[in-house]
C-alpha cells in the first residue's frame, strides 16, 4: 500500500509522541527509585511534585495519541480519498480532451487529417519557409466522376474507394508532407522543400497509382481516376491565395478532359 505524504508525516508524528510517552514513563520509574532513598523532606516533595508533573505530561501524551489515531487520522484518510478521486477525474477529462482534439483534426472516415489540419499546417509551412527562402510545393486533387461510383455501386463502396485512395497518398507520400481529406472526394498534399519539377514527379506517380488501383465491389473491379492541381509558393502569396492558385489549376485540369495534372 502506498502511503500519502500526510499519512506518512501522521505517523512520524505518532512514533514521536509515542517516544515521549516511553522516555516519560523511563523518567517516572527513576524518580520512583530515587524517591526511596531520598531522607530529605524538601527533596522528597520535589521529587512528588515532579513525578506529579511527569504523570500529567503522560496523560497529556495520551490524549494526544487518542485524538490523533480517532479524529486527525480519519480525517487524513477522507481528504487523501478525495484527493485520489479529484486526481481521477482531472485525468480522464485531460484524456477526453486529447480525443475531441484529435477528433476536430482528423477525417474519421479515413483517418488522415482534415480540413481544419491542413489549413493550419499549410500557413504554419509558409511561415517557417518564408524565413529560409525554401519552395513548398502543393497539390490539390479531386477524384473524377465520383458521384457515378456512388450512383452505379453504392456509398459503402465510395466509400471503400476514398479509404484506397488516402492509403495510396499515404504510402507515396514523405513523413513532413501533409496529406488530408479537405472535401468530400478532395485531397491535399503540403510538400515542404519541393520545386516545380520534384512536385511534378511526385504528382505522376500518386495519378498513376490511383488510376492503377482496382477496389473490388463484389465481382467488379472498379477502377478511378484523379484530377491535379499543382502549385509552388511564389514567396509572397497568403496560404489562402496560394490554395486557390492551385484550386484554379485542379479545375483547369477537369475542363482539359480530367484523369491529368495542370501546374
Ligand atoms: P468531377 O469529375 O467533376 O469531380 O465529378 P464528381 O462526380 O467527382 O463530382 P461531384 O462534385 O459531382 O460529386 C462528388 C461526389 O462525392 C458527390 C458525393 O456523393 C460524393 N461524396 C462526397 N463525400 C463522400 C463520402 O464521404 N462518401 C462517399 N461515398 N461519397 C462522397
Ligand atoms: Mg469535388
Ligand atoms: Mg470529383
Amino acid at each position: 500500500m502506498r502511503l500519502h505524504k500526510a499519512e506518512s508525516a501522521f505517523f512520524v508524528f505518532i512514533v514521536v509522541i509515542l517516544a515521549a510517552g516511553v522516555v516519560t514513563f523511563q523518567a517516572y520509574g527513576v524518580l520512583e527509585t530515587t524517591a526511596v532513598t531520598v531522607s530529605d523532606t524538601r527533596a522528597a516533595t520535589g521529587i512528588g511534585q515532579l513525578e506529579k508533573l511527569l504523570f500529567a505530561t503522560g496523560v497529556l501524551l495520551a490524549t494526544a495519541l487518542f485524538f490523533g489515531i480517532f479524529f486527525i487520522y480519519p480525517l487524513i484518510r477522507t481528504q487523501v480519498k478525495e484527493e485520489g478521486k479529484l486526481r481521477e477525474m482531472t485525468m480522464t477529462l485531460s484524456q477526453r480532451s486529447e480525443t475531441l482534439q484529435h477528433a476536430a483534426l482528423t477525417d474519421s472516415l479515413t483517418g488522415m487529417h482534415n480540413r481544419r489540419y491542413f489549413d493550419d499546417a499549410l500557413r504554419e509551412y509558409i511561415a517557417e519557409f518564408r524565413r529560409i527562402d525554401r519552395p513548398v510545393g502543393l497539390m490539390v486533387l479531386d477524384l473524377d466522376h465520383f458521384k457515378q461510383v456512388n450512383d452505379t455501386h453504392g456509398h459503402d463502396v465510395g466509400d471503400e474507394v476514398l479509404r484506397a485512395v488516402a492509403g495510396c497518398l499515404k504510402d507515396l507520400t514523405r513523413y513532413h508532407d501533409v496529406v488530408a481529406r479537405v472535401g468530400g472526394e478532395e485531397f491535399a498534399v503540403v510538400a515542404p522543400n519541393m520545386d516545380t519539377d520534384q512536385l511534378a514527379k511526385l504528382a505522376e506517380r500518386i495519378r498513376k497509382a490511383i488510376a492503377g488501383m482496382a477496389v473490388l465491389s463484389g465481382n467488379v473491379r472498379l477502377r478511378i481516376t484523379t484530377s491535379m492541381g499543382l502549385a509552388v509558393w511564389d514567396g509572397e502569396e497568403t496560404a489562402e491565395g496560394f490554395y486557390r492558385r492551385a484550386d484554379k489549376l485542379l479545375y483547369e485540369a477537369k475542363r482539359l478532359g480530367r484523369n491529368r495534372i495542370c501546374a
